[in-house]
């Protein structure tokens, strides 16, 4: 499930980061609360009237050495590329001024559904002209105070008003498959390979639902689109040297699919940059399959495989639900491999586990391992159920939700995943009291 994305744009010191932070559903760290910091954080998952959207704060996205208006552009620009709803903020302590105007001119270009907002609207003021803001050509503005938090729920229910629903932002009816990694580790060559095999087919689908980047490759009879970072930024010249921005395409890009190749060089140790990358996928709550590519350079393969697993197990806690598959995207080795673990996720994702058949094995579960003492008493767990939703989730009723010790979450993790499968895929497990 893609979810929708909310622009914030507007001239320095409008608001938006204010504004952002008041949507955004996380908790400011410490850290962003830090004058200076705030900028970092320049995407977030919001939800309003149940729908949950993500929204970018495109001040954060900076040049180093351009000038403002170039700058200014880059913002508005990207805004217009990723954004299904755009926001355009204004500051009500200065009026409309020559640069709202710059930015309007830019946001013209885009068929995009753009929402008008005046902040720092703190007090009712006698020298309000709504016709001056009016005169942008974006209709009535909304008012807001981003810091009191005055006119953010209607902003809000226009914004989700503007935006396109579900149906239509996930209108590719095919598995949306990504291909996330640092440089280098291949993955425009893997992509290649694909669209190179005989049995495979590649359109170009022109028009709005795939991005002029997406490829969609047939793999035994059944068609997925590709979609590969490397390509994006290859195409996107005039955004090619804005790191922020290749970040934010990584988790566009994440966002975007259903389920997320995670690519490595297994010829060489792994970085920084890769546990980074595979964080992101993480905490989006993707399916995601681990790709160690460039195996053909490896020699003694059958020794090393198990300390390349180790290493990568070892890397990527987090993602021990991820399967790992060898390949050399150059040779075309074990690459349609790839597509069968695609489709076991699929298989995963549709899974529906008998209630009487889990419960059987919830009570194994606690037979063999009981439940420490954990914050002042022991969890007995009473009975359980998988419940309706995109990714497994199952309720346990439980004595006190307050018992769970994190690792006994995660045996009990464990177990359903040795008992069901739903290999490669985030799982739910949530705790209520009984009543
Ligand atoms: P940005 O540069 O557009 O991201 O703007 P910021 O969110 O960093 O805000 C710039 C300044 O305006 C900060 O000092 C904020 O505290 C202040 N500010 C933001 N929203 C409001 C508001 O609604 N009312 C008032 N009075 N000040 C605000
Ligand atoms: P990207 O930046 O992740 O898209 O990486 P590329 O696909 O551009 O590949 C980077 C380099 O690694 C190129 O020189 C490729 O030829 C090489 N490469 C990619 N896959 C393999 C592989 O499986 N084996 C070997 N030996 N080289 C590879």
């Amino acid at each position: 499930m893609k979810k929708g994305i909310v622009a914030i744009v507007g001239r320095p010191n409008v608001g938006k980061s204010s504004l952002f932070n008041r949507i955004i559903r996380e908790k400011k760290s410490i850290v962003e609360d830090t004058p200076g910091v705030t900028r970092d954080r320049i995407y977030g998952t919001a939800e309003w009237l149940t729908r949950e959207f993500i929204v970018i704060d495109t001040g954060g996205i900076t040049l180093e050495d351009q000038p403002f208006a170039k700058e200014i552009k880059v913002q508005a620009e990207i805004a217009m590329e990723e954004a299904d709803v755009i926001v355009f903020l204004l500051n009500h302590q200065e009026g409309l001024s020559d640069e709202d105007k710059m930015i309007a001119k830019i946001l013209y270009k885009t068929k995009k559904p753009i929402v008008l907002a005046v902040n720092k609207y703190d007090k009712k003021t006698s020298n309000f002209d709504q016709y001056e803001y009016m005169s942008l050509g974006f209709g009535e503005p909304i008012l807001i105070s981003a810091t009191h938090g005055i006119g953010t729920g209607d902003l809000l229910d226009d914004i989700i008003h503007q935006m396109p629903s579900n149906d239509e932002i996930n209108k590719d009816n095919r598995t949306r498959v990504s291909i996330i990694g640092r440089p280098n580790v291949g993955k425009s060559s893997l992509v290649n390979s694909l669209i190179g095999e005989e049995r495979m087919i590649v359109s170009d689908i022109p028009g709005t639902t795939l991005d002029a980047v997406d490829s969609v490759v047939k793999v035994n009879n059944i068609e997925y689109t590709l979609i590969d970072t490397a390509g994006i930024r290859k195409k996107s010249k005039i955004f090619q040297n804005v790191e922020k921005y290749s970040y934010l395409r990584s988790l566009t890009t994440i966002n975007g699919s259903d389920v997320v190749l995670l690519m490595l060089d297994a010829s060489v140790p792994i970085s920084d940059l890769d546990t980074n990358i595979g964080g992101l996928a993480f905490e989006e709550r993707k399916p995601i399959i681990i790709i160690a590519n460039k195996w053909d350079l490896v020699e003694n393969k059958e020794k090393e495989i198990l300390k390349k697993e180790d290493e990568i197990r070892a890397y990527f806690k987090y993602l021990a639900y991820a399967k790992i598959l060898f390949v050399s995207a150059h040779d075309k080795t074990r690459i349609t491999k790839i597509f069968t673990a695609v489709e076991d996720i699929r298989t995963a994702l549709d899974k529906k586990i008998k209630t009487s058949v889990f419960n059987e094995v919830l009570n194994k579960a606690q037979l063999i391992n009981p439940a420490p003492n954990f914050n002042g008493g022991r969890l007995k767990i009473y009975y359980g159920a998988q419940v309706e939703a995109y990714l497994p989730t199952f309720v346990l009723f439980v004595n006190n939700p307050d018992y769970v010790h994190f690792s006994y979450k995660r045996f009990l993790e464990n177990q359903i995943r040795l008992q069901f499968g739903f290999e490669g895929v985030p799982m739910s497990i949530i705790f209520r009291e009984r009543k």
